[in-house]
């Protein structure tokens, strides 16, 4: 069901029932009122005739005038009927002719105990009340009349009310779908803006509306999520155009090398020395793969990382170890700015493969981009983190490109001499961030840079 009908019909079942509530509680209120007033109408009619009628001993006669009276003078209510009992039950006045008056026994006594009783028969209602004459003589009086003027009164107030509950939900629920339309309007146009947004046109933006009710805020989020959406497309674009280009450039040397190679006749010496060139290569060729595939690892964040508490300074000293045993003349020193007095203040909850990448990282850059080969590693804590610094005193990262070194590919021109595929940093970050740490750097140009990863420890 569409959400316009549902809304429709929702609000058309509030109305309805409010209406329901209110009528019923009008067509009570009347028919209680109407009742009660006509109950008074009624005993005020029967002490009316006992006061007229005190002198008790009036003849048949007298009676026949006061019926007269009563038909002339006063409002002849419908089948009105007063009549008159003394203490033995017996009729001593009818304020109609007939030939039996008949009135339970039953219904005198109630009276007599009660003092006043209402009720009501069919179409009448009946109240009988007590008078008492001067000579401390007691008499029940019984006054019945059909309310037949306030019943159509109040038939009058039903009509009304079901014809306005009709009038009132027909009204609703036109109303209701032309609200429901208004209000959805602005979804069903951003549904149909979203359905022309494709891979290919994702600058293509949602309009915002009015800036500010939930449905611009919605827009504004999905143009974000657009944003997100195409700087991701873009990176993954230019990763690989990167990719490639860093993949081929090797690949075009290992074919020169072979071409030249080929062309004459070599001694089995200058052979073993292309094949150590082409070994080389080769090798950079692997760690540029490894490098990608690793970065392709990290991209994907997986549940099946065996993440488990893993002690950071041990791992630091096992890359000082991976990357001294491939660079012997790079200088590592580690040191600790406090002792810990617990081991879980310098261990975080991590994969230990992946951590160990970040340190043989950042330790070979800091060698790498050093002239004196020399890096400085510093293990802190606090409360909540644990903090490695490693630190160099080499080339620096000039400070406009300090927010662009965690890119992929991205190399600072001034360390175009350095070998390198401006993928280490990107990778690191991912798997900090996988970590719920974070890593930055501090660096002046010249003199030296510090890249900081604070993670959270156990
Ligand atoms: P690579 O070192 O292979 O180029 P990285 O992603 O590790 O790739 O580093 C990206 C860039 O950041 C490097 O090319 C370099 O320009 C800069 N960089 C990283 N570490 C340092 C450092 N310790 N000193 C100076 N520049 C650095």
């Amino acid at each position: 069901m569409q959400i316009r009908t549902k809304i429709a019909i929702q609000f058309t079942i509030i109305i309805a029932a409010i209406l329901i509530i209110f009528s019923l509680a009008i067509y009570y209120t009347s028919e209680n009122f109407r009742k009660q007033e006509f109950y008074n109408r009624l005993t005020d009619r029967a002490l009316l005739t006992a006061g007229l009628l005190k002198e008790l001993k009036i003849t048949e006669k007298d009676k026949k005038k006061l019926r007269d009276a009563n038909k002339t003078f006063l409002t002849k209510l419908n089948t009105e009927k007063v009549l008159m009992f003394n203490e033995k039950n017996e009729l001593v006045y009818a304020s109609y002719e007939a030939e039996s008056f008949l009135f339970s026994p039953d219904f005198l006594n109630q009276v007599r105990k009660q003092r006043y009783v209402e009720t009501s028969d069919w179409a009448n209602q009946v109240i009988g009340t007590m008078y008492e004459d001067e000579e401390k003589k007691s008499y029940v009086v019984v006054a019945s009349a059909s309310d037949k003027y306030g019943q159509d009164k109040l038939k009058n107030i039903r009509d009304t009310l079901v014809i306005s509950f009709i009038i009132g939900i027909l009204l609703t629920i036109f109303l209701g779908v032309i609200f429901a339309g208004q209000s959805l309007k602005p979804i069903a146009d951003i549904n149909e803006e979203i359905t022309n947004i494709t891979a290919y046109n994702l600058k293509q933006k949602l309009s915002t509306g009015n800036n500010k009710d939930e449905i611009a805020q919605l827009a504004i989020n999905f143009n974000q999520m657009l944003e997100r959406l195409e700087r991701s497309f873009e990176l993954q674009k230019s990763f690989v155009s990167n990719a490639s280009h860093e993949l081929r450039t090797p690949l075009a040397a290992i074919k020169s090398e072979i071409q030249i190679a080929l062309e004459n006749d070599r001694t089995p010496a200058e052979y073993k020395s292309i094949l150590r060139s082409l070994l080389t290569d080769n090798q950079r060729l692997i760690q540029l793969t490894n490098g990608l595939l690793q970065l392709a690892k990290s991209e994907n964040r997986d549940n099946s990382l065996v993440m488990k508490p893993t002690r950071l300074d041990e791992l630091l000293f096992k890359a000082q170890e991976e990357v001294l045993n491939q660079n012997s003349d790079y200088k590592i020193s580690i040191d600790f700015d406090d002792i810990p007095d617990d081991d879980e203040w310098v261990s975080t909850n991590g994969n230990e493969a992946l951590l160990l990448t970040v340190f043989t990282n950042l330790l070979e850059n800091a060698c790498k981009y050093s002239p004196e080969h020399q890096a400085e590693a510093k293990i802190k804590f606090n409360e909540q983190h644990c903090i490695v610094a490693v630190k160099d005193n080499g080339i620096g990262i000039p400070a406009s490109e300090l927010s662009k070194i965690f890119e992929p590919f991205y190399r600072t021109p001034n360390a175009s001499k350095y070998r390198g595929h401006g993928i280490g940093l990107s990778i690191c970050r991912r798997i900090i961030d996988m970590h719920q740490g974070k890593i930055d750097v501090t660096s002046e140009e010249g003199k030296g840079s510090t890249f900081v990863v604070t993670l959270p420890h156990l």
